[in-house]
């Protein structure tokens, strides 16, 4: 770190890695950055941030960066370095090449959660006006998506109802799937400063993460849930709080529907949905449950932080309906200190689902079936929209295996290594005739690329990323695209060589657009988040000028809130003598995601290889020490990971992270999904694990 003094000026930002958005002052000297500070006025952070936003320049700035197009016929060719311009005209010609011989629908697109808002809304314009379908999806398939179900469902708006500064007032905190202390720890640091002040937390998770020592220390719960009975769980909660008279009865009558509630009161209600039918299921005491139940419902105000260890699941879905339906019950939702919040991992996650990125959705979230709406986006971009929702990444993924999917545009996302069952994403990409990756890297991914488009990292562009909070934020450039273009620049070059003409001079206009076509933006402009201190949390609309900080007040966004029936269906991924082990997957503090920017960030590299957590007992078992290498083999793969043994995991569970491509989390997790919205279930993996090797 270079000593304080060198800088000559500063521009704030903000950072491009977790759901925290935390704000930045990047100190620069001419086009060098000196060092990044937390931004003091930064409203998610309020001058904090973690080890990981402090060096992020490190991976923007690495000599890894590919910064010329490059293309190639066939994946077993060497790459020609080529102009700007020959790559985008040769990926047009080629999508309209497959399109002429395979069908409109051959082709499709990914946005990338890690890309601004303006961007990801101009992939999915290009892919629904310019390639004319609707066969684009985003990385939220296979992280979020259940939220965007489940709360759509339930209260009517895919997002956290409030602030995170909104935790300083909750009483009981509801932890569950989440690690925050690695995966949100500006939010974590917040967290564990309420729970000082005598906040209390109940931590739901199969492993004894961080935060559970906290928990103890203010005599609260954690409840080490079996990987895949999460439902269950829930359910179990909701039955003890119908059947002990622990409902907000005059909340319900007022907020929700009257019927669904009956229905829901009734089915919780049953015997064999009790924390005692269903601790073999669960795995978790039911007097701690119990416990656990009376403590949310009774403590004062509530709220529920959830990961991915509830989405990632065959019942992701269900489980979040579960965790709305427990807020409806009690009240605890629509007030300040109360709430439902989906802790989104990457940078910007909620934005590229607020943008449009499902195959089902335009901007907003409102149904591509709407002819009401369609004909909006119809009479503005000057096209006609398909009606029928597109595919979904796994089901593009089946397609190109069967021979139907041809081309992908797929900018700022390693599919091949955040994807589930890796051997089935490699087949479907080499079965494609024209792969087209936008990546700051030469990913994973574009070793079965054709044609390569040198991405822009976040401190390369202007525009807005989107918290777990729903704040937008300015994103600023500081220095020109190393690669020559912006990542949005790209994508207009390549819809003007389609045919589709994109012209825009700045990202403000891309936002202009945005407000003219989305009601929860309408009030957005980069002027307008210039005069609200850099931020604003939508809806911000003439109805909420200054933004929505805590969103269901006095009414949900769908009117009246919807219990749904959450009956647990037991996992496909259960133990059984063959795979007796059930492996759940994770993050580290010092990485993030697939690791492509952190493991280039020298400051940050504190790890250098994914580990596998495994109790004392089943190490034992299978004579298995510290530090020898393990295979690990599911029905779907097999690979070797370095053991770590520990009782941070409960007998019969196993855990590893995904930040290596060395280690190939994703070789063994299977292509088993949530039943409402395919999203994969990383979190329950039934394995064996063997020692292969010493040390
Ligand atoms: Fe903040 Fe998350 Fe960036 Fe850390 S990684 S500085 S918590 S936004």
């Amino acid at each position: 770190v270079v000593e304080m003094g060198q800088a000559e000026h500063a521009v704030i930002t903000t950072c491009a890695y977790c759901g925290v958005g935390c704000g930045f002052k990047v100190e620069m000297k001419g086009q060098e950055v000196v060092r990044m500070v937390p931004w003091k006025d930064g409203k998610a952070n309020r001058g904090h941030s973690c080890v990981k936003g402090r060096f992020a320049w490190g991976y923007a700035t690495h000599k890894d960066r590919m910064l010329k197009p490059m293309i190639r016929k066939h994946i077993s060719e060497p790459w020609r370095e080529v102009s700007w311009d020959e790559a985008i005209q040769y990926a047009a010609s080629e999508i309209r090449r497959i399109q002429a011989k395979h069908g409109r629908d051959a082709v499709g697109g990914i946005t990338s959660s890690r890309c601004t808002n303006e961007e990801t809304y101009l992939v999915q314009k290009l892919v629904r006006a310019a390639f004319g379908t609707n066969n684009v999806d985003t990385c939220a398939r296979v992280c979020h998506s259940p939220t965007g179900y489940g709360l759509k469902t339930t209260i009517g708006e895919s997002a956290g109802t409030q602030t995170f500064d909104s935790v300083m007032h909750t009483d009981v905190v509801i932890l569950m799937g989440a690690n925050p202390s690695a995966a949100h720890p500006v939010f974590a640091s917040r967290l564990k400063r309420r729970l000082r002040e005598g906040a209390r937390l109940i931590v739901i998770d199969p492993r004894r993460i961080e935060l559970v020592k906290t928990a103890h220390i203010n005599a609260a719960y954690h409840l080490p849930v079996r990987p895949g009975a999460n439902t269950a769980l829930l359910t179990a909660m909701a039955h003890v709080i119908a059947t002990e008279g622990l409902i907000d009865e005059a909340f319900v009558a007022e907020r929700c529907e009257t019927p669904a509630f009956e229905q829901w009161r009734d089915f919780v209600s049953l015997q064999e949905n009790s924390p005692e039918a269903m601790e073999a299921e669960t795995g978790v005491p039911a007097a701690d449950l119990r416990g656990a139940a009376r403590l949310y419902a009774t403590g004062g105000n509530g709220s529920i932080y959830y990961g991915l260890g509830v989405t990632e699941h065959s019942q992701g879905s269900t489980t979040v309906m579960a965790i709305a339906n427990l807020a409806m019950a009690t009240g605890n939702i629509g007030k300040e200190g109360t709430g439902v919040n989906p802790l989104r991992g990457q940078n910007n996650v909620q934005g590229s689902c607020d943008m449009g990125s499902f195959p089902h959705e335009l901007p907003g979230y409102r149904h591509i079936s709407d002819p009401v709406v369609r004909g909006e986006f119809e009479r503005d971009w000057g096209v006609t929209l398909q009606a029928e929702p597109g595919l979904r990444l796994p089901n593009m993924f089946d397609a190109a295996v069967s021979g139907s999917f041809k081309g992908l545009y797929c900018q700022g996302e390693d599919i091949v290594q955040s994807d589930p069952n890796t051997q089935h994403v490699a087949a479907a990409l080499t079965a494609m005739e024209c792969v087209i990756v936008q990546d700051i890297f030469l990913n994973e991914t574009a070793k079965y690329a054709h044609v390569f488009l040198p991405g822009s990292s976040f401190l390369e562009k202007d525009g807005t990323f989107i918290n777990a909070e729903r704040r937008i934020s300015r994103v600023r450039k500081v220095m020109e695209p190393m690669g020559g273009l912006a990542d949005w620049e790209a994508t207009c070059a390549l819809s003007n060589a389609l045919g589709y003409p994109m012209h825009y001079s700045h990202p403000s206009e891309i936002m202009d657009e945005i407000a003219r076509l989305t009601p929860t933006f309408a009030g957005v402009s980069f002027r307008r988040i210039e005069e609200l201190g850099g931020s604003v949390q939508w809806p911000c609309n003439d109805a909420a000028p200054e933004g929505t900080p805590i969103m269901h007040v006095g009414e949900f966004v769908r009117g009246k809130g919807r219990f749904m029936i959450t009956k647990y269906v037991p996992s496909d991924e259960r133990s059984t003598r063959k795979f007796p082990l059930l492996l759940t997957t994770g993050r580290i503090l010092s990485q993030y995601n697939v690791g492509a920017q952190t493991r280039r960030t020298p400051n940050v590299v504190w790890h250098d290889e994914d580990m596998l957590e495994i109790h004392p007992h089943d190490a034992e078992d299978r004579g298995i020490r510290a530090g020898d290498m393990v295979a690990v083999q599911s029905r779907a793969g097999e690979t070797v990971l370095r053991a770590d043994v520990t009782d941070r995991v409960q007998p019969g569970v196993v855990y590893t992270t995904f930040h290596f491509p060395e280690s190939g989390a994703n070789v063994v997790t299977t292509d088993s999904t949530d039943w409402a919205t395919d999203c994969p279930e990383y979190k329950v993996t039934a394995i064996q694990a063997r020692r292969v090797t010493e040390p």
